[in-house]
């Protein structure tokens, strides 16, 4: 008997699936990012009952769809599959009867949301469990731990897929379906991930770099768009706004107490983090901050940058996460390579001894006093380019 099958990509939601009324709203932006990502290729894609299928794709590209899909936030798992449409018991078992089993043991899990199909899920099982052996000399049927696991799902229009394992995407929302956030991207390892978490939420991202050339040299903005790169991987386009900030740091260095040097750098980032954030319509400040790590991540620390900020959330996804953890997520999404490239970020320029790890807020006030916050800010707005890394 011969049956037609056709290889298909199984793609499943994420927990858009608990969305109520807005739900359209989420797999509007789901299906247009998935589309986005498939430009270059030929396919079909239909929507069956929170899954989506692509069928009639050039097969020796399969592996290439696939990776670039499970890069896309709002995706759960991914599955290679065989696609019998309209499948009846008899078409299941002449497929089975072809397929070439490789390990010693295996088993056949199916899940029957087709409700009017002939047998039951686990009859199902068994009779195309002894289909498979039928071909297979020596293989052996391991219902608790086996080493291959055939699933074979029976969708509600009939269809069947026939898949081995699926490959986990990387969750969350869609992004697009939550409005723009301003990312602090540094050079370091946490940035990156912070903003990739964010992105993984349905955060747009737009990042910020500030650099101090020439005490920062060109090689360390690169690595800045290097990293923009390979997050917008998930994240979509990112725009960066390299921010010249050697007049600021100068300008501290030259009058104020060393210890607050760190502090007053980053309470003028975050202003200008905040202006540049409200004339790009984002909504929110992202930083790569965990709590402890450095003296401008404790808690006192984060208060006094804090206090500059009074028209949005600061966002610090990594607030509660240890170093190894963030590495991992760094190594898993592709950043540490190049977070751990050996140039100068802006912190550690006039990096003082001592810096003050528990700021007062009346002597960080009268250290700022010393400076002309508002001509600076203006002067560094002034000397800011918007580089726009997936069009380079
Ligand atoms: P990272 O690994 O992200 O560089 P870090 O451990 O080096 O973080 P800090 O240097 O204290 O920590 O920076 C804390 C956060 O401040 C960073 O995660 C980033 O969001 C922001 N930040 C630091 N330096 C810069 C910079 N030059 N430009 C933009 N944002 C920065
Ligand atoms: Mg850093």
């Amino acid at each position: 008997m011969c049956v037609t099958t056709k290889k298909a990509i199984i793609l499943r939601y994420s927990e858009i699936y608990l969305k109520g009324k807005n739900r359209g709203f989420f797999e509007k932006v789901l299906l247009n990012n998935i589309k986005q990502k498939l430009q270059s290729f030929k396919y079909e894609l239909t929507r069956i009952s929170g899954r989506y299928i692509i069928t009639d794709f050039d097969e020796i590209f399969e592996e290439n769809i696939i990776n670039s899909l499970v890069k896309v936030c709002g995706l759960y798992s991914i599955s290679s599959a065989l696609q019998v449409p309209n499948a009846s018991l008899e078409d299941l078992i002449s497929v089975c009867k072809k397929i070439k089993i490789e390990t010693e043991n295996f088993r056949v899990t199916v899940n029957r949301a087709n409700k009017n199909f002939r047998v039951n899920s686990t009859e199902c099982s068994k009779i195309l469990g002894e289909a498979v052996l039928e071909n297979n000399e020596g293989l052996k049927v391991n219902l608790t731990s086996p080493q291959t696991v055939l699933n074979v799902d029976l969708r509600e229009n009939g269809d069947a897929f026939i898949f081995y394992n699926s490959i986990k995407a990387v969750n969350g929302m869609p992004v697009g379906t939550s409005s723009k956030g301003l990312l602090l991207l540094s050079g370091g390892i946490d940035s990156p991930v912070a903003g990739f978490m964010m992105a993984k939420r349905g955060m747009p991202i737009e990042a910020i770099h500030f650099y101090s050339f020439p005490y920062t040299s060109e090689l360390a903005k690169q690595k800045v768009i290097d990293l923009a790169k390979i997050m917008s991987e998930y994240t979509g386009n990112i725009k960066i706004h390299m921010v010249k900030f050697t007049h600021v740091q100068e300008s501290i260095h030259e009058n104020c107490n060393p210890e607050y040097m760190i502090t007053l750098m980053r309470r003028i980032m975050m202003r200008i983090a905040e202006k540049i954030a409200k004339q790009t319509s984002c909504k929110a400040i992202i930083t790569g901050e965990s709590l402890a790590q450095v003296a401008s991540q404790t808690i006192e620390s984060i208060t006094v940058t804090n206090d500059v900020i009074k028209t949005m959330p600061v966002l610090r996804p990594l607030i509660g996460m240890d170093k190894d953890d963030i590495t991992e997520i760094s190594k898993k999404i592709g950043t540490f390579e190049t977070s751990i490239l050996p140039y100068e970020d802006c912190c550690t320029v006039f990096l003082p001894e001592h810096p003050i790890i528990k700021p007062k807020m009346d002597k960080v006030l009268k250290e700022e006093s010393k400076l002309n916050i508002d001509e600076l800010i203006v002067e560094a707005l002034n000397n800011t380019e918007i580089i726009d890394v997936n069009n380079l």
